[in-house]
């Protein structure tokens, strides 16, 4: 299992530059003997510790699509296609150009996750065109320089995220549960766990959704009647805005795409299916996300579709129970309620969940609380000192299985990110290690750390 990476965007910025600095020798980019057809091809690169492969989209005159711009898509769209993560790339000393949304537009409709890296940063001037970059809307741009191998330790970790948490994520898919999944508790849960990187000063971006009428227009308005201290006038919302600013006890809260709908709410028009793209856009863009349940209707695939999207993109969930005003018998409905969300979704132990009425404004303090404690517990970092001596204890109680005669050893375990909690462990043989043990491992991270209710990736070297 390779990860790939491709390397996209318009012609000039640079990509050959870090094609060949990744790959590490020089590659004949051009072929422009007519009707010679050059496949992709896939070379294997290196970046400090990292070992993955770059899909080389030279080949550009190899496609079959008439234009120039036409080839180059496909070409792109290809590599798009095949790779684990895209890095997009502008050039800070030309800005942003039309030719760039282009392709911008192109590698977002594709899904896959993305990193822009901002190249030809060396030098003075280049910090208006690393800004300029933000305006794609892909996120923070990551600064290097091909050429002169600038903003190679960021660039590392941006790809290492990604690989955190797609191994992670091949994890999840398999659902396995633990077989001895026995508490790790005491001395190791400290109240006073240091959290370096959690800034309350910044605004917290959340976004609500959930299938069609399950509430979410009803408490969007809601939460922004409520609140006093909107910035501007009609809360500063023009038609295409796609956030709100506001703050809840002081807090800055950013909240996704409200303005589509507060307009629909506003022209009564319904929508019966669920857009998995728009949900996925507004999932993306915020770090908590609200999921609205009816609590007078069954659970349905879309609910569990939508809260199953939210973990494969290591946001942090809350699943708000709508409507609960109108719940004829709440004390049962909510030990169903918890039943039941442990039972489908068990890839996430201890969910955070709440009962709200968007209608009467029961519960929407509350919900907010629980909205700021998940994304504390989502940018939760856990010191190297205390994660190795959590693992000798767990290992000892539950050492790691032997395959084929041999008995696996885990040596080491430290944290390489957050929001999600993400952790590297280092063990002999990582591609026989069970599922059933790295999720006994995942469970007493939890446990011992109180990280409930967000996901977790884990990732798995090779200790020698
Ligand atoms: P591609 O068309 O995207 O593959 O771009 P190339 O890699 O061929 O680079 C286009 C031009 O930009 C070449 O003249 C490179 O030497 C130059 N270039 C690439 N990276 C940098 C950089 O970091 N700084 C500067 N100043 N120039 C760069
Ligand atoms: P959306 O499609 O998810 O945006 O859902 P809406 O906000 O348009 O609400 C769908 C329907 O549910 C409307 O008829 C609302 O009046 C109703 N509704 C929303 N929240 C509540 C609630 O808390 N209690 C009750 N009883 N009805 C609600």
């Amino acid at each position: 299992m390779s990860f790939k990476v491709a390397i996209v965007g318009r012609p000039n910025v640079g990509k050959s530059t870090l094609f060949n600095r990744l790959v590490g020798r020089r590659i004949a980019l051009v072929d422009d003997t007519p009707g010679v057809t050059r496949d992709r091809r896939v070379h294997a690169a290196r970046l400090q510790d990292l070992r993955f492969d770059v899909i080389d989209t030279a080949g550009l005159e190899a496609a079959a699509a008439p234009t120039l711009e036409g080839r180059m898509r496909q070409q792109t769209e290809m590599a798009i296609d095949e790779a684990d993560v895209v890095l997009f790339m502008v050039d800070a000393r030309s800005g942003i150009i039309p030719d760039d949304q282009t392709f911008a537009e192109l590698v977002r409709r594709k899904g896959k996750p993305v990193i822009l890296v901002s190249n030809k940063t060396e030098g003075r001037g280049a910090e208006a065109g690393v800004f300029d970059a933000y305006s794609l809307g892909l996120g923070e741009p990551v600064a290097i320089s091909a050429e002169h191998g600038l903003g190679m330790p960021d660039l590392r970790d941006a790809i290492a995220d990604i690989m955190g948490d797609k191994i992670a994520e091949e994890e999840e898919e398999e659902r396995v549960r633990p077989s001895n999944n026995e508490p790790l508790q005491g001395d190791d849960i400290d109240p006073e766990a240091e959290e370096p990187e959690y800034d309350s000063g910044k605004p917290l971006s959340i976004a609500i959704v959930g299938r069609p009428n399950v509430g979410k227009s009803t408490l969007i308005n809601a939460l922004l009647r409520e609140e006093r201290m909107l910035t501007g006038p009609e809360a500063g919302i023009t038609r295409d805005s796609i956030a709100v600013d506001w703050t809840w006890r002081d807090r800055p809260i950013r909240l996704a795409d409200t303005a589509g709908m507060r307009r629909k709410a506003r022209v009564q028009e319904k929508l019966e299916k669920l857009s998995v793209g728009e949900t996925l856009r507004a999932i993306r863009f915020a770090e908590v996300v609200v999921v609205v349940f009816d609590a007078t209707q069954a659970f349905d695939k879309q609910d569990l579709q939508i809260a199953d999207l939210i973990i494969r993109e290591g946001r942090a969930p809350v699943i708000a129970f709508n409507k609960w005003d109108i719940v004829e018998n709440p004390q049962e409905m909510l030990a169903e309620l918890r039943e039941k969300l442990e039972r489908l979704l068990p890839q996430v132990k201890g969910m955070r969940f709440v009962t709200i009425s968007a209608e009467t404004g029961r519960g929407l303090d509350r919900m907010m609380e629980t909205v700021v404690e998940t994304h504390k517990v989502w940018n939760r970092r856990v010191s190297t000192g205390r994660l190795n001596r959590w693992l000798e204890r767990a290992t000892q109680m539950h050492p790691p299985p032997a395959v084929s005669g041999r008995r696996l050893k885990v040596k080491y375990i430290t944290q390489i990110k957050t929001r999600p909690p993400g952790f590297v462990l280092s063990c002999s043989r990582p591609e026989v290690m069970p599922q059933s043990y790295v999720r006994y491992l995942i469970n007493g991270l939890r446990e011992a750390f109180d990280i409930y209710g967000v996901p977790i990736r884990m990732l798995l070297r090779t200790s020698d």
